[in-house]
């Protein structure tokens, strides 16, 4: 992975080489957050956040994905124009809790030092009393 990326903060222009991937517990729940960091400012930006109800809607998007491929190989064409339709139900629920969840974390999120001269994605303790 290499992305050139630009700080919306500092201007910084750096290369996005890798994500970072925490498991955090926020309000009893379980979040899976993939973040970068601004090598220059440190600006923390969270690109995805996963929860047990995401992991949930993905699995059974899967599934039906499945499904959708091996009506492909039948070639059966109403079963195919039935699992269509229910993809992309599923496909939206999925689109629609990533961004709630988004909205949810990314202001109670920051990062720390981690002490070996990196961060590490903690929960922004001024940002504890928000309800979800
Ligand atoms: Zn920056």
């Amino acid at each position: 992975m290499m992305i050139n990326a630009v700080c919306d903060a500092c201007g910084c222009h750096f290369k996005l080489t890798s994500l970072g991937q925490s498991r955090l517990v926020v309000s009893h729940k379980q979040i899976d957050v993939t973040y970068f960091v601004c090598p220059s400012c440190g600006k923390l930006y969270v690109v995805s956040v996963a929860d047990f109800k995401w992991y949930m809607l993905s699995g059974e998007l899967q599934a039906v994905t499945k499904r959708v491929n091996r009506a492909i190989k039948k070639q059966d064409e109403t079963l195919l124009r039935k699992l269509y339709g229910i993809q992309a139900v599923k496909r939206d629920r999925l689109a629609s809790h990533e961004s709630s969840l988004l909205k949810m974390y990314r202001g109670r999120l920051t990062t720390e030092p981690d002490g070996r001269g990196g961060v590490e994605l903690c929960i922004d303790r001024a940002n504890t009393d928000v309800e979800d």
